[in-house]
């Protein structure tokens, strides 16, 4: 499926420009050592704006739960209903969590708590974007 396009700001900018190149980054604060997702201006325990740094990920999740949309209000998508939408635990961190259509998984035969793996879809304008697919 072919999704509507991303177009990033300055602050999120650097996870795109790491999913064109294939890889997933996070956000992180040195000074805490944790991740926090979406990005954010500051640390959303300490505050700080001067210890954030971008983090490269294995890749790798679970996932947690998922829903199957019938109605969908983004027009690109309605060609495609129904769809899976999965909620993606990273491995790195179970609170950092991505949504995901799950490619490849039969409508509403989602293996909740199998594991994933990352893989980045290009959008509507070329900008790739993480996708996630159930590994055997
Ligand atoms: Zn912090």
């Amino acid at each position: 499926m072919v999704k509507q396009g991303v177009i990033p700001d300055e602050l999120t900018k650097p996870f795109w420009d790491a999913a064109n190149d294939g890889r997933l980054v996070i956000q992180n604060c040195t000074a805490c050592n944790r991740l926090q997702h979406p990005p954010a201006p500051a640390c959303g325990q300490c505050g700080s704006k001067d210890n954030l740094e971008w983090k490269g990920m294995s890749g790798r999740g679970k996932i947690y739960n998922y829903g199957v949309v019938y109605d969908c209000p983004i027009r690109l998508l309605q060609d495609d209903q129904p769809f899976n939408l999965a909620v993606i635990m990273l491995d790195e961190d179970p609170g950092i969590q991505m949504y995901s259509h799950l490619p490849g998984t039969p409508v509403d035969e989602v293996p909740v708590g199998a594991s994933v793996e990352v893989l980045f879809e290009a959008t509507a304008n070329g900008q790739k974007v993480p996708e996630w697919r159930v590994v055997g």
